[in-house]
């Protein structure tokens, strides 16, 4: 017994790594991985499919291609040649460039201005602080429709209003809560009698809150003030109302 088992068992030594040689030999995943070209860690085609396929890379293999694809070499056949490079690099050409740059912006007017002293061109359309304007007779335009106070997304305009002795209507409080305006220009949009409007006075910031509430005497008063500049503002624009 113990004759037949020895040669068969060194027979299985043998012939068990020359069995798994063969074996990893013919599928690729199980070939022995050799380091790449140039550093690339994939396996080097040197099992038969590799042969039979005619490839020399792994990513060439049908299961890589789009997992990793080939390097392309760059085209340098466009762009500037040596010989211009060289041009630029000895001659300076980029930093005469630069320095016409600098030379022409040298003797154009500057673009900033000294503000507060100086001031820009303003838009006849510009929505600065709000006032509460009157015909030339003196009365009050608004008539206490209530549609800029309905139509204000920030909810900042509060009005009260009246009937008249003649029947019309007007306001007993105008309010304008300053800090809540987001300057929509809504307010003066709805406006059927250009009471409300929006002037051009962009400086009221004020040291405390309370002077941000505005009420009717307040926005009359500024009304009164800039009538001349909001009259020519609504000319200005009235082909594009
Ligand atoms: S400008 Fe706009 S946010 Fe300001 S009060 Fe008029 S409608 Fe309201
Ligand atoms: S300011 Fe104009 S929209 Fe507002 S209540 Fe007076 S008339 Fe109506």
């Amino acid at each position: 017994m113990a004759s037949l088992l020895v040669p068969r068992i060194a027979a299985r030594s043998v012939l068990r790594p020359v069995g798994v040689r063969a074996f990893s030999m013919t599928v690729p995943s199980l070939a022995t991985p050799t380091p790449g070209p140039r550093g690339t860690t994939g396996p080097e085609l040197l099992s038969p499919v590799h042969d039979q396929l005619n490839v020399s890379r792994d990513h060439d293999l049908p299961h890589f291609r789009h997992a990793r694809p080939p390097k392309r070499e760059p085209d340098y056949s466009e762009g500037p040649s040596a010989l211009e490079k060289a041009g630029q690099l000895f001659l300076f050409t980029e930093m005469v460039r630069g320095l016409w740059i600098t030379l022409e912006n040298f003797f154009r007017p500057p673009y900033t201005i000294l503000y507060p002293f100086e001031k820009g061109p303003m838009s006849p359309r510009f929505r600065g602080e709000h006032a509460l304007r009157r015909y030339p007779t003196g009365e009050e335009r608004c008539i206490a429709c209530k549609l800029c106070e309905a139509i204000c997304p920030a909810l900042a305009i509060t009005i009260e209003s009246e009937p008249r002795l003649d029947g019309a209507r007007r306001t007993t409080r105008y309010d304008i809560d300053m800090t809540k305006c987001i300057y929509c220009g809504f307010c003066q949009e709805a406006c059927p009698v250009d009471a409300i409007v929006e002037t051009q006075t962009l400086e009221f910031a004020t040291e405390t809150r309370e002077e941000l509430f505005y009420n009717k005497e307040k926005l009359l008063a500024n009304g009164d003030r800039a009538e001349a500049e909001i009259a020519s503002n609504i000319y200005a624009d009235h082909l594009q109302r």
